[in-house]
């Protein structure tokens, strides 16, 4: 696996963290933006409605890099 080569997210290049075996992997992003947060008070239970958090957000960082969910370590990058 090549470090400067980049892969599409849909098409991993492994299907395991070769470091530990580990089947998940992650990668970041960073939002800005103003949420709404909608709360139905005939509910028993409050519970607050995230579906709607990020469709106005602005992703303003992510990493170019998946880390393995395991043991933490950098896998490949990413577009
Ligand atoms: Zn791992």
């Amino acid at each position: 696996m090549k470090y400067n080569k980049v892969y599409d997210i849909q098409h991993p290049p492994i299907k395991e963290c070769p470091y530990c075996g580990c089947k998940e992997l992650y990668f970041t992003e960073q939002y800005r933006g103003v949420s709404v947060i909608n709360i139905d008070l005939d509910d028993d239970v409050i519970k607050p409605d995230f579906s709607e958090m990020y469709n106005d957000a602005e992703i303003v960082r992510r990493s170019k890099y998946t880390y393995c969910a395991g043991c933490k370590k950098r896998l490949f990058r990413i577009e």
